[in-house]
């Protein structure tokens, strides 16, 4: 295995990793990918997995989770926000997984999944599970595109798990129309200092601002200086997007979105 094959997992830390798969798209002749990630968390009572990947690689999840697992239970699936590339698996995920539990804001699940509707069990920012030799924490998501997103983070790893929050394109071409953060094939499963340049602010600013539509009319300082709470609060190793590379440059990628937030909104016609 190497760290960009994106069949595999990543264990990004000890007990943390890295899933999911790539939407790849052709952009001026060259293949892009758009990451659809998940990550697992596994404590010594309990596993959890954050977000479910999209529908389309649904075997690819399954066989990373078997491998990622090594036999042992999925306890709590928790998607963070009821969207298909985040909770589209959750009914394959229960069928897999008898004894897993959804926790997160699942006000309603029960609609999309009234067959699932005694597996739900609601979580709220500030809430905590206790995996054993570590905690999984429920945070407001400050950057979000739905009124019920949740954040996550993993005290064992330091790991903060963002959502939609803090995808980055990166300095490749992007195909027209499209609004997704994209990297090349090969850097599937690359942490934001192994790219080979680290996103401008305009590239940001261009994910931003298309992809998360109303940081046009938003002035984001508040959400940002929540952030930074959060952050000193939290020790913050590792910012993992689910569509975008791991970030572990958390200082350096923190000021170039915060610049790219603010460019969004300075600049919005
Ligand atoms: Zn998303
Ligand atoms: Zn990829």
């Amino acid at each position: 295995m190497t760290a960009n094959d994106m069949e595999h997992p990543r264990a990004v830390a000890d007990g943390a990793h890295w899933l999911g798969g790539c939407l790849s798209a052709n952009a001026q002749g060259h293949e892009v990918h758009y990451h659809v990630s998940t990550y697992l968390v596994v404590g010594v009572k309990a596993a959890i997995l954050v977000d479910t990947g999209d529908p389309a690689h649904l075997a690819t999840v399954l066989a990373q989770l078997d491998e990622a697992l090594g036999g042992r239970r999925l306890d709590y699936i928790f998607p963070t926000h009821p969207e298909i590339p985040h909770a589209g698996n959750l009914p394959a995920l229960l069928e897999r997984y008898p004894e897993a539990t959804v926790v997160g804001d699942v006000r309603d699940y029960f609609m999309h999944y009234p067959e699932h509707a005694d597996r739900f069990s609601p979580r709220g920012a500030g809430d905590r599970i206790d995996l054993g030799g570590r905690e999984f924490m429920f945070f407001p998501a400050h950057i979000r595109d739905l009124s019920n997103t949740l954040w996550g983070y993993d005290s064992g790893s330091g790991m903060l798990f963002v959502s939609d929050g803090f995808s980055f394109i990166h300095d490749i071409p992007q195909p027209d129309g499209e609004d997704e953060p994209a990297h090349l094939p090969g850097q599937c499963r690359s942490l934001s200092s192994e790219m080979p340049h680290p996103p401008t602010v305009e590239q940001a600013a261009y994910g931003t601002g298309r992809a998360l539509y109303w940081t046009k009319f938003v002035e984001v300082s508040t959400a940002f200086g929540n952030i930074e709470r959060l952050l000193a609060e939290h020790p913050t190793r590792w910012i993992c997007p689910a569509h975008g590379n791991v970030i572990d440059d958390v200082e350096g990628m923190l000021k170039t979105s915060l610049a790219a937030h603010r460019k969004v909104f300075e600049e919005r016609s």
